[in-house]
């Protein structure tokens, strides 16, 4: 199955005429792969025609790469689904903060409780545990031989049956020691079962978490919305584990969490092993999601279109320094070219609007924009880098090298001027925001 996605689009590649017809069938195949990748069938449905209505043929003028446009489609709205409205859940250092682990029977619970204090304390906090799982015979041991491991401090008792008096009362002792992170591990059932959603309320309301962890199996396929959202309807979800991606699944079951639950997903868990675990990055994960192993490949591709972490600070960096260089406006214009009319940037160019864009219109702007490349081809790497001005000589030098007039050249550098100017004026208001703007991401 794997790469279904990337065939599709592959297949895309290699059809000359791309019209509508062309992209719903390509849309079709990707359906197919998303539900093999267990993403919701009625999810799909209704963002398939997101993707499908984000995509306007009449406005795609010739010579735009349009399957790089559905790719980047495509990938964005699974992006955009991944990222919950809610800002993850960070706990505070030097003041406690109480996390409750929730999930079904097997889903992964007391291994991941471990691996997340495990986490933290590699990270500064001072975890421990609560063995709130009074249910199942062994649970108190199995976390004891994991927390062991990990040197975290684990209550618990062999004795009570009570979950809530053992939480409460593990709450209580630990508070008053020098935790700064409280994690309760609670019991699960091998189905949804009303007993065990009643334990939980009741949990939570006895100890007030600061924030409820559902942990999910990523194997689970179809029925990941009904498990997510049964949870959600007990207690207070604010965050998602989705743990064995190590195996076959590839975890379309993430994005029916995340909807279910409207939170974000935090953590994955890659295997048995303590150390197997890794904080959410959405790129990779949708890249994983589409069968697109080839992540550098990928967004060098798109690049600029989606502007890896690294760049992204890198960029963020340039900016908040005010140094806006030729070379970064050559890679905007490149784009907006790449994106056609769905650039975000096409609107900051004066005259560009993209709403409502006349064809003749967007062929000029097209036009201008690859008359600017042009112009920034010819200059050297210190003049890209705004290492070196341009003079007046080298001006007419680099009008006659790509034969258009001096005026032309003057004009581009006009425009870097203005963008310069608007950037080292935004830079201090809202950086991200406007790399978001730039580069088209989410
Ligand atoms: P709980 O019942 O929810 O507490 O689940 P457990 O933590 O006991 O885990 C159930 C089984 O899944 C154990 O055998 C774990 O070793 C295994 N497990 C948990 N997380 C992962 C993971 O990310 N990858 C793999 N391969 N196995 C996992
Ligand atoms: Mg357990």
């Amino acid at each position: 199955l794997g790469g279904c996605i990337s065939n599709a689009l592959r297949k895309l590649n290699n059809s000359s005429v791309i019209d509508k017809k062309e992209l719903g069938k390509c849309l079709n195949e990707i359906t197919h792969a998303l539900r093999d990748a267990d993403v919701n069938f009625e999810f799909i449905n209704r963002h398939i025609n997101n993707i499908k209505n984000n995509i306007n043929f009449d406005h795609l003028s010739e010579g735009l790469n349009k399957r790089k446009i559905i790719e980047q489609a495509v990938f964005n709205e699974l992006c955009s689904l991944l990222n919950s409205e809610k800002p993850s859940f960070t706990p505070r250092k030097g003041k406690p903060s109480i996390v409750m682990f929730v999930g079904l029977q097997g889903s992964g619970k007391t291994t991941t409780c471990t691996k997340y204090a495990r986490h933290h304390k590699k990270n500064g906090w001072n975890p421990a545990l609560i063995c709130a799982d009074t249910f199942r015979a062994g649970a108190f041991d199995q976390l004891k031989q994991n927390a062991t491991k990990a040197k975290i401090p684990l209550y618990g008792s062999y004795t009570e049956l009570d979950p809530v008096k053992v939480a409460v009362e593990g709450v209580e002792r630990l508070k008053k020691e020098v935790y700064d992170l409280i994690i309760i591990d609670t019991s699960g059932r091998h189905k949804q079962e009303a007993s065990l959603f009643e334990e939980m309320r009741q949990l939570e309301q006895a100890t007030k978490p600061d924030v409820v962890i559902f942990v999910m199996d990523s194997s689970i396929g179809q029925s990941a919305f009904d498990q997510a959202q049964a949870f959600k309807q007990s207690v207070d979800v604010g965050a998602v584990i989705i743990t064995k991606l190590d195996g076959h699944a590839k975890g379309g079951g993430a994005l029916s969490a995340v909807a279910a639950t409207d939170s974000p997903v935090i953590f994955i868990g890659t295997g048995e092993h303590m150390d197997d675990f890794e904080e959410f990055n959405t790129q990779s994960f949708v890249l994983r999601l589409l069968g697109m192993s080839d992540l550098p490949g990928f967004m060098k591709k798109i690049n600029g279109v989606v502007i890896s972490k690294d760049e992204k600070s890198k960029q963020a960096q340039d900016l908040s320094k005010g140094k806006f260089t030729f070379r970064m406006m050559y890679e905007q214009l490149q784009n907006i070219l790449n994106m056609g009319p769905m650039s975000p940037l096409l609107s900051m160019l004066p005259g560009f609007k993209s709403d409502f864009m006349p064809k003749t219109k967007e062929k000029d702007a097209q036009a201008k924009i690859k008359r600017y490349m042009t112009i920034l081809d010819s200059m050297t790497n210190k003049e890209l880098d705004c290492k070196k001005d341009m003079c007046k000589s080298r001006i007419m030098r680099v009008a006659r090298g790509v034969g258009l007039q001096v005026k032309e050249v003057t004009k581009l550098l006009e425009e870097y001027k203005r963008l310069a100017k608007m950037f080292s004026k935004v830079k201090t208001l809202n950086t991200p925001h406007m790399l978001k703007r730039m580069g088209g991401l989410q």
